[in-house]
């Protein structure tokens, strides 16, 4: 089918908003924003900038072209990766930043088995009464990285016994398969000046550390423990390295 030719007028505005951020074999990564988003913060209205990023298999910064190939390419089909932003993220002296692996049960549907939809709506939060900050919500994280579908047979598992981390490993899967490379790069596009990691998990705060962002320290996330994932943050501590409880969602 013949593509229609974007009007000017649109491309000018959407050139003024993306960026090619980075180019490896695999292609190019651009990034899109900032766009004015108001979230509604357990009752209060509160206005963080969000950023989108996508990998693409062309590197160009001919964004034209980037732009007129998207309606043809079901990008619904798969996930991509954002952040939002609060504050003066550029210059302020010392920023909070949460790496949040995406889970749609308990993001989306407030599922008590795991602590991810308190943990993510708490670090905006702590982000926001900080002063400034970045929320990256990881959309290839789903489950520790091995998917929705594979984490609902995982659950199949754990209702028959098995903890989070032998769910995984009887599938086939490496108990953590997460990657934070892109992420980290956003941030660095974002930001130059050191960031206060929010979380447990000492593999988020290694990834960080060996990317050579600087890391002023680690602020822990903990809550919402219930009877429903007791289990799961227990095995998270004795399976997992977590220095407490908390992180990611191994299909929990
Ligand atoms: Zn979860």
């Amino acid at each position: 089918m013949e593509q229609a030719k974007l009007e000017s007028k649109v491309l000018s505005i959407l050139e003024d908003k993306i960026q090619l951020i980075k180019t490896s074999e695999e292609g190019g990564i651009y990034l899109v924003g900032p766009i004015r988003l108001p979230v509604n913060l357990y009752g209060e209205t509160v206005v963080f900038r969000w950023y989108c990023w996508l990998q693409r298999d062309i590197i160009t910064d001919d964004y034209e072209e980037i732009i007129e190939k998207l309606s043809s390419d079901n990008l619904a089909e798969y996930q991509q990766s954002s952040v939002l932003v609060y504050g003066d993220f550029e210059y302020n002296e010392d920023a909070l930043i949460r790496m949040h692996s995406i889970c749609h049960t308990g993001d989306i549907f407030g599922s008590k088995r795991c602590d991810c939809g308190f943990q993510l709506k708490q670090s905006m939060k702590m982000i926001k009464e900080h002063g400034t900050g970045a929320l990256f919500y990881l959309a290839n994280h789903e489950g520790r990285g091995i998917g929705l579908f594979s984490k609902a047979m995982a659950y199949v598992l754990q209702e028959n016994g098995y903890d989070t981390v032998e769910a995984n490993l009887n599938l086939g899967f490496v108990d953590d398969s997460r990657n934070y490379e892109d992420a980290i790069h956003v941030l660095k596009v974002l930001r130059k000046k050191p960031v206060t990691l929010i979380t447990n998990n000492p593999k988020k705060l290694e990834a960080l550390k060996n990317s050579g962002m600087h890391l002023s320290g680690r602020t822990p996330l903990w809550g919402d423990v219930s009877e429903f994932n007791e289990n799961y943050l227990k095995t998270k501590v004795a399976r997992s390295g977590h220095l407490q409880e908390e992180e990611g969602c191994p299909n929990g």
